[in-house]
């Protein structure tokens, strides 16, 4: 027996009774279930869904290769001399 994680979904609203933040959600390696504490619904997702394209986001802006390709700042030569 597995002891999965439960936990409430904010906000979630149950399918059958309508009551809201009463549905928990846990998941395994497989599936994501759903479960209404309020009226004992229950529904479970498949997770690994073919053709699912969540990775196809872009990994870097211009704004990120141009921060990347920025100088070191160099200190300022013009700095007063230690008085000395
Ligand atoms: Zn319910």
């Amino acid at each position: 027996m597995v002891a999965a994680k439960k936990r409430f979904i904010a906000g979630a609203v149950c399918p059958r009774c309508g009551a809201m933040d009463r549905v928990v959600m846990y998941t395994d390696d497989e599936k994501r279930y759903r479960e209404c504490v309020s009226c004992g619904f229950s529904d479970e997702v498949r997770l690994h869904e073919p053709g699912r394209e969540l990775e196809t986001r872009v990994n870097r802006t211009p704004e990120e290769r141009r921060e990347a390709v920025r100088p070191v700042r160099i200190l300022d030569p013009r700095d007063p001399p230690d008085d000395q």
